[in-house]
C-alpha cells in the first residue's frame, strides 16, 4: 500500500532526528505533500497512528499541508499553478511544460513533548 510505505519512511526520519537531537517524544509532525504525489491525507494520518505505536512518533498529531502543482512553461518561461492536471500554459497556450512543484514529500518540522 502506498501510504504504508510513506508513512515508514517519515518515521524512519523522525527516529533519526529523535535520536541526533535527544528528543524522547514527539508530539507534532508538519508534513508538506504535493498533490502529484495522489496521497489521501486521512488515510496517511490513520496509517500514520498505526505505525508510530512504540515508536518516539507514537501518539503524534500528523499536520499535513497540501502544496498546489506548479509548473514553468519551456517556450515562454511563464510560471503557473496547475489547477486538476490540466497542463496547459495559461501565457501561450503551450502543452511543453516542466513541473516544479508537486512531487513533494518531506518533514517539513516536528514539535516535541516539554519543547
Ligand atoms: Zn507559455
Amino acid at each position: 500500500m502506498h501510504e504504508t510505505a510513506i508513512v515508514q519512511g517519515l518515521i524512519r526520519i523522525l527516529e533519526q532526528q529523535a535520536a541526533q537531537h535527544e528528543v524522547s517524544a514527539i508530539c507534532k509532525v508538519n508534513v508538506k505533500v504535493g498533490r502529484l504525489r495522489a496521497v489521501e491525507p486521512r488515510q496517511l494520518i490513520a496509517c500514520f497512528e498505526i505505525y508510530a505505536e512504540g515508536t518516539v512518533a507514537q501518539g503524534a498529531e500528523l499536520a499535513i499541508v497540501a502544496l498546489p502543482v506548479r509548473a514553468c512553461c519551456k517556450a515562454c518561461l511563464c510560471e503557473f499553478e496547475v489547477p486538476r492536471f490540466h497542463f496547459e500554459c495559461p501565457g501561450c497556450g503551450g502543452g511543453d511544460v516542466d513541473v516544479i512543484q508537486g512531487q513533494e514529500l518531506y518533514i517539513e518540522s516536528f514539535e516535541v513533548v516539554g519543547g
